[in-house]
């Protein structure tokens, strides 16, 4: 497990991905009923950008700090608001205005998944959260003492699909994100998404994948539609064109049982994000459905 999420914490990958995940959260946040959130591979759960990892890569200048500069249209911004505040409550902002976010300068930390879903729950809403990196589940754990609307577990996140599903509230988000450094890791993928759904057939998933080379993406897809999964949105943002070998550029979320009217907020936003992501030729953004209703 040499993979570190502080390196690429808030790069344009994690722009996506929270951004979605804020998305999703805020639909589940329009029933009073609870929900539960289960985040299998969680990280540290919150990211100095002054430290040398960080530094080292700069990832995030080029993610998060290219969004804060960014021009932000109105509708676009008001999409973009709830995951904007949990970025600002790490970094002890209290506001951000549409169109007029906060300077990239006065980022100091950025979250994690785990704690923009923290920033998201109510009160009666609850979030388990797995991470199997020992260092790592430290950090995550210590940040979540005390909380009780938070359970932290050192735990495979794979069986953490097979233990923690259905939640008992039966309304929910799933975020699958492992960290890509085992060659099986999209099989793994398609495997777990079927075993959720077995146990949790309403629950709302979101799988993050990273686009290394288009025919993996490619063979991934299928190996999706075969399964006989229905309500299947494939998300994408290329930053440049992919070229096997070279830095990643691009990357996507598979979400199954979406929120309905997620699929037109992401039809408008991803090419926005991608437009202001862009680093090379072949940049662009695609929300399409893999297998429809
Ligand atoms: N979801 C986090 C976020 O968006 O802020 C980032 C997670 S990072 C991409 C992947 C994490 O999975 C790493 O912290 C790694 O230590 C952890 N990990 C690796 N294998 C795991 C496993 N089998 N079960 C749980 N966590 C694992």
């Amino acid at each position: 497990m040499n993979y570190r999420h502080v390196y690429h914490a808030g790069n344009f990958a994690d722009v996506l991905k929270h951004a979605v995940l804020a998305r999703i959260i805020v639909h589940l946040q329009k029933k009073e009923t609870a929900f539960r959130l289960l985040d299998t591979h969680a990280g540290t759960g919150l990211y100095d950008l002054s430290s040398a990892e960080a530094q080292k890569t700069g990832e995030w200048r080029n993610g998060i700090g290219r969004i804060l500069r960014a021009p932000l249209d109105p509708d676009n911004a008001a999409l973009l608001v709830p995951w904007l505040a949990a970025v600002a409550a790490a970094n002890g902002i209290d506001q951000v205005v549409p169109g007029a976010p906060f300077e990239p300068a006065r980022l100091t930390v950025y979250p994690g998944s785990p704690m923009i879903a923290r920033h998201m729950l109510r009160k009666v809403d609850r979030l388990t959260v797995t991470e199997l990196h020992p260092a790592d589940f430290t950090r995550l754990s210590t940040l979540f003492a005390g909380d009780v609307q938070v359970k932290t577990i050192e735990l495979d996140g794979w069986l953490a699909l097979k233990s923690f599903l259905p939640p008992k509230e039966r309304r929910g988000a799933i975020l699958v994100d492992p960290p890509f450094e085992q060659p099986d890791e999209f099989r793994r993928l398609a495997d777990g998404l079927v075993d959720g759904l077995r146990r949790f057939a309403g629950g709302v998933f979101a799988l993050w994948y990273p686009i290394k080379d288009e025919a993996e993406t490619d063979a991934f897809h299928r190996a999706l539609i075969e399964t006989g999964i229905r309500k299947i949105l494939r998300v994408e943002l290329r930053t440049a064109q992919v070229e096997p070998g070279r830095p990643l550029t691009g990357s996507g979320l598979i979400l199954v049982n979406p929120p309905w009217t997620l699929e037109a907020e992401l039809g408008r936003l991803v090419p926005a994000l991608a437009e202001w992501l862009a680093t090379g030729r072949g940049a662009g953004g695609r929300v399409d459905w893999l297998v429809a209703e």
